[in-house]
């Protein structure tokens, strides 16, 4: 079906997708949570430790040299695929929690005083929610939570009219992780900033799945996860404009984060090492590295398309199952990314998952630390399957098969 990407050729390089799963093959449809990993992510991560493994930025020795190079060239490609060209301002950290939590208590704490307002939506992941409160909690600032339409998507009136004066940051997410929504964030750039404000854009939901570029969306800090774009587990970067990163203290006292240090105080090392104390990931930076290189043979543009692709052929597909409830903005009308969430009749997503586990489909289910969403939703969970690269239109004829089976087993359950 997709005309964008040869999903066939590409499920090749990822060894997982071989796998077999209660004697059958597996259909993984919980990419946003976790990607799976190509031959080539592998094999950078394994290269380095085999061929290169040295600590960074410290010996002047051979390995220590070419290790340090490699990482360094990693954060170059790794800015650059969202498009900034000047690597100072990508640090690397652990995933877009630790990136979102950066910004909070580093930038936040520094810069808001009681009376300041947080603006945040009611579509956020809780690593998007809850560092906010605890920055909140102890500046004297508060948030204030932009609503959404009936369909899920931001509610546009609504954020015009509670960012204001005294809006300080806006933090918001590209793509909700439950219901597949794109936010309109180069707008949102042009209002925060015109209101004084700044914006953390949470990417975790769309650098792997489109073109994100930090300059064409004007954000003032992007944040995102290897582990959800093809990338090792433990790595991800918080980029964020290196004019605000040189005002902004450091979070991790430590080595190579220091210029000098004195027995009662110590002067910065340069962007980004001022953020990056003690020793890096330096494997997980070079399988991302490798990941972006990944995504960007098979270009973005195609893994957009692909997977909007995808999406409608779900809603097509899973809407034609009776008692199957799908929730957010129906695509292609709307901004929809790779997402599709649901419940079946009134089962338990974690039954329905189970049910869907013995035929192999991997699917999420739960409240998708998204809690003040879901009681948005006015449900306590959901299920939800979601799409990548490696994604066939099939495996959603298998989903909405499984879950036309489990319909009929669960009627007859629950009607007794
Ligand atoms: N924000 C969003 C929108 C997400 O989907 C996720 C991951 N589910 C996160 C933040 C947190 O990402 P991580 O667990 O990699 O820190």
């Amino acid at each position: 079906m997709s005309m964008e990407l040869d999903v066939r050729r590409i499920r090749e390089d990822f060894p997982i997708l071989r796998r077999q799963v209660n004697g059958r093959p597996l259909v993984y449809l919980d990419s946003a949570a976790t990607s799976q990993k190509p031959e080539a992510v592998l094999a950078a991560v394994d290269r380095y430790y085999r061929e290169t493994n040295a600590n960074v930025h410290r010996a002047i020795h051979t390995l220590g040299e070419q290790a340090t190079e490699a990482y360094e060239r990693a954060r170059a490609r790794v800015a650059r695929f969202v498009g900034a060209g000047d690597p100072r301002g990508l640090i690397f950290v652990r995933n877009t929690t630790e990136a979102i939590n950066l910004v909070a208590w580093g930038w936040a704490r520094q810069n808001l005083k009681p009376g300041d307002e947080i603006l945040l939506t009611e579509m956020e992941h809780h690593s998007n929610i809850v560092p906010w409160q605890l920055v909140a909690r102890e500046t004297g600032a508060s948030l204030v939570y932009v609503r959404l339409t009936p369909d899920g998507e931001l509610d546009w009136a609504d954020f015009k009219a509670k960012l204001g004066r005294r809006t300080r940051i806006v933090a918001v997410a590209h793509v909700s992780n439950v219901l597949g929504t794109v936010n309109p964030v180069d707008a949102i750039c042009s209002e925060a900033h015109r209101a004084g404000a700044v914006v953390l854009v949470d990417g975790a939901q769309s650098v792997p799945h489109m073109p994100v570029d930090v300059g064409a969306i004007g954000c003032d800090f992007l944040a995102f996860s290897g582990h959800k774009m093809l990338g090792p587990m433990g790595i991800g970067a918080l980029w964020g404009r290196p004019e605000i990163l040189e005002g902004t203290e450091p979070l991790f006292g430590g080595g190579e984060m220091i210029a000098e240090v004195f027995p009662d105080h110590s002067t910065w090392n340069e962007l980004p090492w001022k953020f990056e104390a003690g020793t890096p990931n330096v494997a997980g930076a070079i399988g991302l590295e490798a990941a972006v290189e990944y995504l960007e043979g098979l270009g973005m543009e195609a893994v957009a398309a692909h997977e909007r692709e995808l999406s409608r052929y779900a809603y097509e597909r899973l809407e034609r199952v009776e008692g199957l409830r799908i929730y957010g903005p129906r695509p292609p009308e709307k901004s929809h990314a790779g997402v599709v969430t649901f419940n079946l009749l009134s089962v338990h997503p974690h039954d329905l998952s189970m049910i869907l586990d013995q035929r192999a489909v991997a699917v999420r289910a739960g409240h998708h630390c998204a809690q003040p969403l879901m009681r948005w939703l006015d449900v306590p969970s959901t299920a939800r399957a979601s799409f990548y690269v490696y994604t066939l239109p099939e495996e959603i004829d298998i989903l909405a098969e499984a879950l036309e089976e489990a319909r009929e087993y669960f009627s007859h359950v629950l009607l007794g």
